[in-house]
């Protein structure tokens, strides 16, 4: 009989090949794991967790619905949970994109949005509508449709036979601007390549557009300026393609507004949620749908042939009815916008260090780029893993980021990600930024 090594776990690890600490407790913006060792969670997990981790409330909250009611198939009963979370969230949802429609997570929220502009165009009868185009550095989840639609090469390289081909546009990425120029001069020139893209496809083709209001982990927190999102809004309106916002990573209060989108003032179409909408206390996503698309597939024969199982959950909806309820109540909006201001002050310093060539981002959503030359901007090849090692010297030295990247140029770029939860004092704030300059010293960057 061949020998079978029993395994020490049964879990597949989510990163093969490497052990991480088992979570005992966490409260506030700190993770205590089974050893004792204490970690600051500077990015919330993936930028997650909003209001702060241990709060009874949300837990409190999440039990009384499920022993009231844990589970209901949304084709057969809605729940008074659902209903008010609805109401309530319309409040802080951007013009009248308010009709929420909820799933289990972003990818899920951007599928459900994909095939929502599809259905909307199929209303209208314009069938040949169907094309979603994406920018180039872009992330819009792990799913097989929604991997098509983000510009990350290296996540989509093993799976590319699988992944249908869809038009990208240049993204507003002004750190390495694909077209080499710097803001205010350029004009925003990259904005009309969407409309080339467009143009190209032929309008009568194209469902929808698909952005991140802030570049989130595939360029580390990039803020296009704010007239791109606005001309980008004027393109799809002049060519009937809708515009769909991914605010997965930058909604509820990440950016110290509610919804990213408040920045440059647009409305878009469709918006995705996800991450912070419930603070982490339970899977979740949303797709919320203006009223142009809400009435047009109300109205038609067709409807919106679409859903999963879990959609429109009540216990869910409970974590997040509680969450927003902390978000009002304790105005940690507000308090994003103004511990992000005292957190980028901070790690602004960390500019000095020969390798950090950029700090940027918006409220709590901050990345920091390595980058081998500053002069140029060039990155490190991305096989060298700076962020990764980078991110694991810190937490070494507890304290929890977010690496990424990829963006810089096609392939290569690293970025570290700070997204602490909006709780965060600032005392804690002096120790995630005087550990990074720790890190980034033992490591000589
Ligand atoms: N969209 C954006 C902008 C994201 O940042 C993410 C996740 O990081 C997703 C979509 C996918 O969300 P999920 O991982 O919950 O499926």
């Amino acid at each position: 009989m061949p020998l079978v090594e029993r395994p020490s776990s049964f879990v597949f690890p989510r990163r093969l090949g490497a052990a991480v600490p088992t979570v005992e407790r966490a409260e506030g913006a700190v993770v205590w794991d089974r050893s004792g060792k204490r970690y600051l969670d500077g990015s919330g997990g993936a930028l997650v967790v909003n209001i702060g981790h241990g709060r009874r409330e949300v837990a409190e909250a999440m039990a009384a619905q499920a022993a009231a009611a844990a589970y209901v198939h949304g084709t057969q009963f809605t729940s008074a949970v659902l209903e008010e979370y609805a109401r309530r969230l319309a409040v802080h949802a951007p013009g009248d994109c308010n009709r929420l429609y909820l799933v289990s997570g972003g990818s899920e929220a951007n599928e459900t949005a994909v095939k929502m502009a599809r259905a909307y165009h199929l209303a209208l009868g314009q069938t040949s509508r169907h094309k979603v185009v994406h920018r180039s550095v872009s992330y819009h989840g792990n799913t097989l449709a929604t991997l098509a639609l983000s510009g990350r090469p290296n996540l989509r390289a093993p799976y590319e036979p699988l992944l249908p081909s869809a038009p990208e546009a240049m993204a507003p990425f002004c750190y390495h601007c694909p077209l080499g120029r710097a803001y205010p001069e350029c004009g925003v020139a990259c904005v009309e390549d969407l409309e080339a893209v467009i143009l190209r496809e032929g309008p009568e083709t194209v469902a929808a557009y698909i952005a991140e209001p802030i570049i989130g982990a595939s360029a580390g927190a990039a803020v296009p300026p704010e007239d791109y999102a606005r001309r980008a809004r004027e393109i799809c309106d002049r060519h009937g393609v809708l515009y769909v916002a991914d605010e997965v990573m930058t909604g509820f209060g990440r950016t110290g507004r509610w919804f990213a989108t408040e920045w440059s003032g647009v409305v878009p179409d469709i918006m995705t949620c996800g991450k912070g909408m419930s603070g982490g206390y339970m899977p979740v996503g949303a797709v919320l749908a203006g009223e142009r698309v809400a009435s047009a597939l109300t109205r038609s024969p067709g409807g919106f042939v679409h859903g999963f199982t879990f959609s429109h959950n009540p216990v869910t909806a409970a974590a997040c009815l509680a969450t927003l309820d902390v978000l009002e109540n304790e105005g940690l909006v507000e308090r994003a916008a103004v511990m992000g201001e005292k957190a980028m002050a901070r790690l602004r310093a960390l500019g000095a260090h020969p390798h950090v060539g950029d700090v940027r981002g918006r409220g709590l959503m901050i990345g920091v780029e390595l980058v081998a030359d500053k002069e140029s901007r060039r990155p490190f090849p991305r096989a060298e893993g700076r962020a990764e090692a980078l991110g694991a010297e810190a937490f070494r030295r507890g304290l929890v980021t977010y690496p990424g990247g990829g963006g810089a140029s096609g392939r290569d770029g690293d970025v570290v990600m700070l997204a602490p939860p909006f709780v965060v004092t600032e005392a804690e704030l002096d120790e995630a930024a005087a550990i990074l300059d720790g890190s980034l010293s033992a490591l000589g960057l």
